[in-house]
């Protein structure tokens, strides 16, 4: 595998990279650190397959880590971003699109009652937690073991040994002082929240989440669990925030919000709303999104925030999903896809828990129940490295980390689920 890439094209171009960027790319799990080898290099993509340097179609299950919903380079995001292009690229003063992308999201998301553009997923998140912070004038932030909100400082904490005492930075960089305001709890333990909030309510600003975790593979919440995160918050006058960064727009108008009917404070969103191109977005409460300046005391700013290339692209694939029945679609590919990867892990008697909850999946090499981040890490991953290079090798490409969630898009069509299930099978048996 690797010995055959040495004189690819791939292979120079990730050779010069490593001289001239920190570990060759631009975001660490593309360097294939957690399954191995070296990442390919993309000339371009068209619909659900990417086409590398070397001349390699490979079906994608990465989509772009969840922007690419309509399938890469869809028609009529691209004429969008055409026709726009034409204005002008940035004007750094209110555009219209700006106005038709606040009241798309309110209608999409009803907790939504006013809301703000910015330029990542981790600026929405960041964001919301200043300003849950000076809304309620508390400190601490309640987060979960496994659920990842972007690289903000305070959010890359994960627990210490003692869960409940004072947070250890997951990154260096990241000073304890700051590290300590940040608590995090295993997901779909009731307990650990009710101990906690009877000790310490008094003092949390907010608790963030994913409602469906998916940067630790994909696992969903049991019922009653986001109620109950509901109830504490009310009850101790903290923030929900909800992190739907990849699940909003993705699994519903709505997101994971709409599905469980839970109405978060605030939300974060990202990936889908942008179309491909870098945007995100946070809003919730009016009450709680008039703190913020001008009308409020918390600062957040962006030069490039509502930029209208970026808010036609994702206006338009919003658009697309609406209009063309998306959202429904996805889930009969996703219930399609299932079956398909169901019959393969029987066909191959792997030992394996799937996952799905409507375009996104996951597949882990350990038996369930998988509920929460401990669970998680019993997936053998030195058998999901050798499965993914299986995978490659026959031109279907996962994500390369067990613990990144797959999606599907509106362009995978029959034609490719088939394709993938013979390749998954071949995968499974060869690899196990
Ligand atoms: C991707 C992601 C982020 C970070 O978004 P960026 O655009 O990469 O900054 C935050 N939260 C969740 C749940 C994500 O999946």
């Amino acid at each position: 595998m690797t010995e055959q890439r040495n004189n690819s094209r791939s292979a120079t171009l990730f050779h010069q990279a490593l001289a001239a960027i920190p570990g060759g790319v631009n975001s660490p799990v593309r360097a294939f650190r957690a399954v191995g080898g070296q990442p390919f290099f993309v000339e371009s993509a068209s619909g659900a397959r990417i086409h590398t340097v070397d001349g390699l179609s490979l079906i994608d299950y990465v989509c772009t880590w969840g922007p690419a919903i309509l399938g890469h380079a869809p028609r009529a995001v691209l004429e969008a971003i055409r026709e726009t292009v034409g204005h002008g690229l940035s004007f750094g003063i209110p555009n219209p699109r700006e106005v038709d992308m606040a009241e798309s999201i309110k209608r999409f998301v009803p907790a939504v009652q006013k809301v703000r553009m910015v330029n990542s997923g981790t600026e929405a998140t960041m964001s919301c937690v200043r300003l849950a912070r000076g809304f309620t004038n508390r400190d601490l932030i309640v987060k979960f073991a496994g659920c990842y909100h972007g690289h903000v400082d305070s959010l890359l904490v994960k627990a210490g040994s003692g869960a409940l005492t004072n947070g250890e930075p997951d990154s260096a960089g990241v000073p304890c002082a700051l590290a300590a305001l940040t608590i995090t709890l295993p997901f779909n333990d009731k307990e650990a929240i009710r101990e906690l909030f009877s000790r310490r309510g008094r003092e949390i600003a907010a608790i963030i989440l994913e409602p469906i975790p998916a940067n630790a593979g994909l696992y969903l919440p049991e019922p009653g669990y986001l109620e109950l995160l509901r109830h504490m918050c009310d009850a101790h006058g903290a923030l929900l925030i909800f992190d739907e960064v990849m699940t909003g727009f993705r699994l519903g108008p709505g997101g994971a919000q709409e599905l469980f009917g839970i109405s978060p404070d605030l939300s974060a969103f990202g990936k889908v709303i942008g179309g491909g191109l870098p945007v995100g977005a946070f809003g919730g409460r009016a009450d709680v999104m008039d703190y913020l300046s001008p009308s409020g005391p918390v600062y957040q700013a962006g030069t490039l925030s509502g930029n209208p290339l970026a808010l036609a692209a994702g206006l338009t694939q919003l658009r697309e999903l609406e209009h063309g029945g998306g959202w429904a679609r996805l889930e009969q590919i996703g219930l399609a896809f299932e079956q398909l990867i169901r019959e393969a892990l029987v066909q191959t008697r792997t030992y394996a828990t799937f996952h799905r909850i409507g375009s996104m999946f996951c597949l882990y090499f350990c038996e369930g129940p998988v509920r929460n981040l401990d669970d998680a890490m019993r997936s053998d991953r030195a058998r999901f490295a050798r499965f993914f290079h299986e995978c490659l090798k026959r031109g279907v490409y996962f994500a390369p980390s067990q613990f990144e969630a797959g999606f599907l898009s509106l362009a995978h069509g029959e034609d490719e689920l088939e394709a993938t299930a013979r390749v998954v099978r071949e995968a499974l048996a060869v690899s196990g």
